[in-house]
């Protein structure tokens, strides 16, 4: 089975979410936890839930990806925002409980200064504290660009941080295609070579979700601005080689594009 979406708004709820990607020709999607910026999370309706899990099931569904806000930031310098969200990924894990199996992505974090080794060791110290035994939530690890001071620009660091995890079973990756050439992993020219050092750091098999985006800025350049697909320096060619790469193939591939997310998009891409 093949499964593609996009990033879809959460604002209507899950079973306008299921509708939204059938009409544009999806079988999963992502979404927002809550607002973006930060701010308290929707209530849960188990009514829309109930139709939506329903509405998956007709439409042969794959996972879905839930991703935590951007001002979610595990490894902070500043111990009340550690703290603040810390309390916002319990929380979150409660209420993915409710659309049970699926993928929860972050971005590991800013470690703003401390160094990364500090980073890391907070990242990892928060999720050892708030994975709970009865969780049928797998938490993703998404790839960064290395934008400022985030955690997650290289295979290696996302290894460090599975190294301190009690639950690794709960951990996988989010193996995001701009943030991968901005962090300075060239898969326009070195495809199988970028794969296959994912695979001795990582292993290919912990790859549980592609964000399928072309990104603006050149190789190496930290920066993290995505571009429609074809229309960036990846290209059209690359992309269509890892959504077809016969090793990811059951893996759920999600559109994050500014003509997706930003322009409403149709099934064009
Ligand atoms: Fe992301
Ligand atoms: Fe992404
Ligand atoms: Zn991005």
């Amino acid at each position: 089975m093949y499964y593609i979406g996009n990033h879809l708004s959460a604002s209507k709820g899950f079973a306008a979410m299921g509708r939204e990607a059938v009409k544009l020709g999806g079988n999963t999607f992502a979404f927002f936890t809550r607002n973006p910026r930060g701010g308290k999370a929707k209530a849960i309706d188990e009514k829309d839930i109930e139709k939506f899990l329903a509405f998956a099931k007709e439409h042969e569904f794959g996972k879905i990806v839930a991703h935590a806000p951007y001002t979610m930031n595990l490894c902070s310098a500043k111990e009340d925002i550690r703290n603040f969200s810390k309390e916002m990924i319990a929380d979150d894990m409660k209420r993915m409980e409710y659309i049970p199996g699926n993928y929860y992505n972050f971005h590991p974090g800013s470690h703003t200064g401390q160094g990364v080794e500090t980073g890391i060791e907070y990242i990892a110290q928060t999720l050892n504290e708030i994975i709970t035994p009865e969780q049928s939530t797998t938490i993703l690890l998404e790839t960064m660009a290395g934008k400022g001071s985030e955690v997650g620009r290289t295979f290696e660091e996302l290894r460090m941080i599975y190294d301190k995890v009690e639950r690794k079973d709960r951990l996988r990756v989010c193996f995001d295609t701009c943030h991968v050439n901005d962090a300075g992993y060239d898969l326009v020219n070195d495809y199988e070579g970028v794969l296959a050092q994912f695979d001795s750091v990582l292993g290919l098999d912990q790859i549980a979700v592609i964000h399928v985006n072309d990104s603006l800025n050149p190789l190496g350049a930290h920066k993290d601005r995505h571009a429609n697909i074809g229309q960036g320096t990846i290209g059209y060619e690359t992309l269509h080689r890892i959504v077809h790469d016969d090793r990811l193939t059951a893996v759920p591939k999600i559109l994050e594009t500014p003509w997706l997310c930003a322009e409403g998009g149709d099934k064009t891409e």
